[in-house]
């Protein structure tokens, strides 16, 4: 495991990577060139052990280089780790130079923990919301000279965890800068007898192209790389979906297991729904799941062929859909049939929408001009007669898309007003059938967010 420091000089990286190294072990690493700037060192945390790299030799640069040396420091380091941790200055705010590289290190779609480092004082405690703007989620207040919030790091690096394998390393090496060409990884999931595994056929078949070594052939091989429309996709294998023999136990059961497992390594779902028998109690279970676990989803309404009356039935079931998953609603059901081979590029269109609307991100400005609208139209309740104040609005993160809103006594605010927001946000930027995540945090009062 291989852990990356970064952030622009004398926001505290060295601390850190002192405190987790202990200066004893440091190997400073002076070889010529952008390897010059970092150091490395085994560290230890709450008895996880893990590389840490630290990018501190950059406080040394001159402004004139600075900002060339930290891209290229930057890039070099995020290639090699697994989980970046970027480090503000809680007291200085967020300024133009984190926002710059914030945004660099979003691109890359490494795992990142954004750290307010020098949190101990007061005014870096108020200064810790800016950063929920950065796009990089919740910043974790921390003071690495007097070693606070340091269990939050330690419980922050074993939840990044679990959803991040890190398979596919090879091909983030060749990532380009401008847009990670990572594959979009997928994963078809459903009730035993869907056609999950007709389906994962079917979307293989020869015409697309395989573009994995010896893609399936392998025993063990989870992902399946292939190509639609030039988008490299890796596809989920579960338990050998594309292997699996014609025959039939009818007492199958859903493997939850396996479910949960493919949802948690995909970014999307396709839930393969047997339109004979569509939106059973194990259906709705599994949309469920991943809207909990937040990821994309699109619905294949399978066996279509077999299907009377098509046109009022396809009405009746969105109906229903929209009233059973409220949590994901606007999710695209397409009408396929995997036997025939029938509407498998609308189905994998729609995938591909999905995917876009997972990673959308909507800029502050709009959102609190949405935000100031939404209130005007429906004011927050006030109990015992102190309205409850929504301050500002930001974006944290994107996959799922994740707001945070800043109120006063924050959690007074009834779920029902959450839900006219989380609502209002699908209708008003277009989240159709995306988890959406509201955080409500306490504004500190007054809080005047920066005008900029
Ligand atoms: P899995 O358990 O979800 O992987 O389901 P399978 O892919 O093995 O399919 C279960 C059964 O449904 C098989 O007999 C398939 O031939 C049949 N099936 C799958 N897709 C379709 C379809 O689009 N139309 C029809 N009529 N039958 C299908």
């Amino acid at each position: 495991l291989k852990i990356v420091i970064l952030g622009r000089p004398n926001v505290g990286k060295s601390t850190l990577f002192n405190r987790l190294v202990g200066r004893k072990l440091a190997i400073v690493d002076d070889r010529p060139g952008v390897t010059r700037d970092r150091r490395m060192g085994e560290a230890s945390l709450g008895g996880l052990a893990f590389t840490l790299i630290d990018t501190a030799g950059l406080d040394d640069a001159g402004a004139a280089t600075l900002e060339g040396r930290m891209r290229r420091q930057t890039e070099a380091a995020m290639t090699e780790a697994d989980l970046c941790l970027f480090m503000i200055d809680a007291r200085d705010g967020v300024t133009p130079i984190d926002r710059h590289f914030a945004a660099l290190v979003r691109r890359k779609g490494k795992p990142v923990i954004l750290l307010a480092n020098k949190a101990e004082s007061r005014r870096g405690a108020g200064n810790v919301q800016e950063a929920y703007e950065l796009g990089l989620g919740e910043p974790i207040p921390i003071s690495a000279e007097h070693g606070e919030g340091l269990d939050d790091l330690y419980n922050a690096i074993l939840a990044a965890f679990p959803h991040e394998p890190v398979e596919d390393e090879a091909q983030e090496e060749d990532a380009r800068e401008e847009e990670p060409r990572r594959p979009l990884r997928l994963a078809v999931i459903g009730r035993p007898n869907a056609g999950k595994s007709t389906l994962v056929n079917a979307l293989l078949s020869e015409e697309r192209m395989l573009t994995g070594p010896e893609a399936g052939i392998t025993r063990d091989a989870i992902a399946i790389d292939w190509s639609f429309k030039g988008r490299a996709i890796s596809l989920w294998d579960t338990a050998g979906l594309r292997r699996k023999a014609k025959v039939h136990d009818a007492l199958e059961k859903l493997s939850v297991a396996d479910a949960l497992r493919a949802i948690r390594f995909s970014e999307v779902v396709i839930l393969v729904v047997d339109a004979e028998t569509p939106f059973e109690n194990q259906d709705l279970q599994i949309a469920d799941m991943v809207e909990k676990e937040g990821r994309a989803i699109v619905i294949a309404l399978n066996k279509w062929d077999v299907v009377d009356n098509k046109g009022a039935y396809l009405k009746d079931l969105q109906r229903e859909l929209d009233r059973s998953l409220p949590q994901l609603r606007g999710v695209a059901m397409i009408a396929v049939s995997a036997l025939r081979r029938q509407n498998l590029d609308r189905l994998m269109d729609a995938v591909l929408d999905a995917y876009r609307l997972w990673n959308k991100r909507i800029a502050t400005s709009a959102l609190n001009r949405w935000l100031e609208e939404m209130i005007e139209r429906h004011p927050p309740p006030a109990p015992g007669g102190r309205r409850i104040k929504l301050r500002y609005m930001t974006q944290s993160n994107a996959r799922p898309p994740t707001f945070v809103v800043f109120c006063s006594n924050a959690k007074d605010l009834p779920q029902s007003y959450t839900r006219y927001l989380v609502n209002g946000l699908r209708d008003a930027f277009g989240f159709l059938g995306t988890p959406i995540r509201l955080l409500l945090r306490q504004a500190k009062n007054p809080y005047e967010p920066k005008k900029r």
